[in-house]
């Protein structure tokens, strides 16, 4: 198995992307190599086996790659959380601030069953508005979140603080 500090350099940082002043985690490099990507989806997966989630809720869009797999893996089914405007469906919102403004998560409401264990799935954690506007729609839903799994977080940025009511799991952290 790859340790963290091995996995990093299959993360390439691009300085000012999308804006000036962030160091843009690009994980193209993890995926792209049939080794890597592999442990990765086993590292994302190990902590929730004996929880045993129905669904794996994961947000778009680099959380949708190791999310599915994920959801495969765990033998769960697979939810998107979109941006606005994505889904088809009736869909029900959470919204969350960004640096300016506010934006907002969908997802479809018959994604979940009330009860349902759910456990959410990102690429990256970085101030954790994203994460945890996903919890609270999960939950919105109906939904017993068993956990957040990020492959990456960005701990100069505190997003653990925001996520303090449910278990979070990272694999590599800055
Ligand atoms: P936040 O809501 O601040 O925790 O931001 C998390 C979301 O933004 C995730 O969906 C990430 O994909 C993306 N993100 C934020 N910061 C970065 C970064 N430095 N590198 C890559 N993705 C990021």
């Amino acid at each position: 198995m790859t340790s963290p500090e091995e996995l990093k350099k299959y993360i390439r940082d691009i300085a000012d992307y999308p804006q000036k002043g962030i160091i843009f985690r690009d994980i193209t490099p993890i995926l792209a190599n049939k080794k890597t990507f592999r442990e990765v989806v086993e590292l994302m997966s190990v902590a929730w086996v004996d929880k045993k989630p129905d669904l794996v809720a994961a947000i778009e869009a680099r959380g949708f790659i190791p999310g599915a797999a994920i959801a495969v893996k765990l033998d769960a089914g697979f939810v998107p959380i979109r941006k606005v405007g994505k889904l088809p469906f009736t869909t029900i919102a959470e919204s969350y601030q960004l640096e300016y403004g506010t934006d907002q998560l969908e997802a479809h409401s018959d994604a979940v069953t009330r009860g349902q264990k759910v456990l959410i799935v990102d690429d990256v954690l970085a101030t954790g508005g994203t994460a945890s506007a996903a919890v609270r729609l999960m939950r919105k839903l109906g939904a017993e979140v068993v956990g957040v799994q990020v492959l990456i977080e960005l701990s100069y940025l505190g997003g653990r603080e925001r996520l303090s009511d449910v278990e979070l799991v990272s694999e590599i952290v800055y």
